[in-house]
């Protein structure tokens, strides 16, 4: 692990916030496709060399451990890892304001090397410190833990903290502060606050605003209700303090008593954007007074490919490691190639499966992947809303087996019900289809279950996925999808070339009825018997996922974007005639 050399925190750089970053399996910094998303994002800037550092917390319990009975009734215990192990400390100290009294925060390094050699440091920040209260040293142990209270305090600390710390640590040429989601919208106020020149912040003017403005970029990432935290005025101000809740008063940003980090950050970007084409349209709709661009999402595409497909891409098109649309020339790659590196893949996931759970699984028969947060729109159990249809289907057309995996968030009862449901349908199918749900699924697990099974099914409940990458994985290993019409999969899927879709046509919101029936139809009267019967048509089908999809779902491709279209901060990249409060927030 390098340290940023000095030079680098004069270059003009990204600072991107997020309360989630996984990089490393040993760093349990991430629940889910978010997290995922940061640090697949820093990878890519340390690929191409682009000036960034990143900032999130330290979560020290991290998000948690998964443990499931025999029936599937999750419980969870902390999952404490060893920062001293892992990261290097700062010497650095600063301060936040929470509740009248000073929060001391350090910050713990971790160097991400990317393949030009480039370094991005990523700053975990911590508040386990003497100085601090018992309290206060538990800040930053949970991600997504504690209640409202606790939650605001984590993100004055990754906002307003995280900001500060930039500074302590010698930043002085931030040109862009790109906050992934909007745990991290407090920053808008650290950065109003150093260019008001040490006046108060009661009244924010137009210029302070506009060069907030001209430095914040900010991505939405769901449209679930959950996924955009809101705080009353009242705890708000217990939090913060007056000056800082003054400042969101006199540029209105409490709607109805409310301060919803959302429009918050909305309020002080140059650049919004959703993460799919059809998330921005969403985005649009939940709220139309703003103006929302949309990148899609995108994965690491050298983190996220197994070993067996990395050496026949070396082979045939080594610069894809670089450059990741030379995945496009996959398309001359011979079949049997693609056969063969797919079936080592899926040989390496069944090996890891029986050493976790004692199973084995059947090389020959279709694998069916599904693995993601567990909670209530992902539809988990989508597929065994007949298991009669599916017993008859896996009887008379070929076996198929599937492979479950996912932490359902300890408050969320609907996740956890999923998760025994799955469980329940598994006992009734023994005799007919194997289905096994994996414990504890988190990156490294991802790896094995993404490129080792033959289809990758996402069934969400529509329009709540806004992109969706576990199929992109997937897809760069060659692995297609058959995937409900939604997020990163209307753009994604090209009918019988890069997978299915479930349904049959497109609608704006999800029957369950019909597409059941479509997943079924799907199942029995195309995948598998072209599994079975016409092999070399669905490895072509496999070859395509890699060629179109694979060459530009990946992060690369993303960044590039994000380069292109939301980091370019022009003076004239203040895109609204209107400020904050002249926002109908409807
Ligand atoms: C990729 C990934 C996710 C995101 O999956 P979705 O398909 O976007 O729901 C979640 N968890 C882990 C561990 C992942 O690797």
């Amino acid at each position: 692990m390098s340290i940023a050399s000095e030079d680098v925190r004069y270059r003009s750089t990204v600072a991107y916030f997020c309360m989630e970053v996984g990089l490393d399996p040993a760093v349990p910094t991430y629940a889910g496709g978010l997290g995922m998303l940061a640090g697949d994002s820093l990878s890519a800037a340390a690929d191409l060399g682009v000036p960034m550092v990143g900032i999130t917390l330290l979560h020290r319990k991290g998000y948690f451990r998964q443990h499931l009975d025999d029936k599937g009734q999750q419980t969870e215990s902390p999952a404490i890892w060893s920062p001293e192990r892992l990261l290097k400390a700062m010497p650095d100290r600063v301060s936040v304001t929470i509740e009248g009294r000073p929060v001391h925060i350090r910050a713990w390094l971790y160097g991400l090397t990317g393949i030009s050699g480039h370094t991005v440091p990523v700053y975990f920040l911590d508040t386990a410190l003497p100085e601090n209260t018992p309290w206060d040293q538990t800040l930053t142990d949970q991600l997504y833990g504690g209640d409202n209270h606790y939650r605001l305090c984590q993100e004055a600390i990754l906002g307003l903290g995280g900001a500060a710390m930039l500074s302590a640590l010698g930043y002085r040429n931030i040109q862009i502060y790109h906050m992934n989601e909007g745990h991290s919208a407090l920053l808008t106020l650290a950065l109003a606050k150093e260019m008001s020149e040490g006046h108060r912040l009661r009244d924010l003017s137009r210029v302070t605003i506009d060069a907030v403005r001209r430095r914040c970029v900010f991505t939405t990432h769901t449209p679930v209700p959950a996924g955009h935290d809101r705080f009353p005025a009242w705890l708000v101000s217990q939090v913060l303090g007056e000056e800082l809740t003054s400042a969101l008063h006199s540029c209105r940003c409490f709607l109805d008593g409310t301060l919803n980090m959302t429009y918050l950050a909305f309020s002080f970007s140059h650049y919004v954007n959703g993460v799919s084409m059809h998330h921005e349209e969403i985005a649009h709709s939940m709220f139309p007074n703003y103006p929302i661009n949309s990148i899609t999402n995108g994965v690491h595409a050298v983190n996220w490919t197994a070993p067996s497909l990395k050496e026949v891409y070396d082979r045939h098109i080594p610069e894809w490691r670089w450059d990741n649309l030379y995945l496009r020339y996959a398309v001359s790659i011979a079949l049997d190639e693609i056969r063969q590196a797919h079936q080592h893949a899926k040989k390496m996931l069944i090996a890891e499966v029986e050493k976790r759970t004692g199973q084995r699984l059947d090389p020959e028969a279709l694998t069916i992947g599904f693995a993601r947060r567990a909670t209530a729109y992902k539809r988990a159990d989508l597929l065994f809303s007949d298991l009669e249809r599916l017993t008859r289907i896996a009887r008379q057309v070929g076996p198929l087996q599937v492979i479950y995996g996912g932490k359902a968030h300890p408050y969320d009862d609907g996740g956890k019900r999923l998760i025994r449901s799955i469980f329940e349908a598994a006992a009734t199918l023994r005799d007919s289809v194997k289905v096994v749900y994996l414990e504890e699924y988190d990156m490294s697990l991802a790896k094995y279950v993404c490129s080792g099974v033959d289809l990758w099914l996402n069934t969400p409940q529509k329009p709540f996925e806004a992109s969706g990458t576990s199929g992109m994985k997937a897809a760069l290993n060659g692995v297609p999808s058959l995937s409900v019409l939604d997020g990163w999969w209307i753009e994604g899927n090209i009918e019988g070339i890069t997978g299915w879709a479930v349904g049959d046509s497109w609608e704006p919101e999800s029957d369950q009825g019909k597409e059941t029936s479509s997943l079924y139809d799907k199942l029995e009267h195309v995948v598998l018997p072209m599994f079975y019967r016409k092999p070399d048509d669905y490895c072509r089908i496999m070859r395509w996922a890699i060629a179109i999809n694979g060459s530009y779902y990946n992060a690369q491709r993303m960044l590039l974007q994000y380069l292109n279209n939301a980091y370019v901060a022009t003076a004239d990249a203040v895109w609204a005639p209107k400020y904050p409060h002249e926002y109908d927030h409807g």
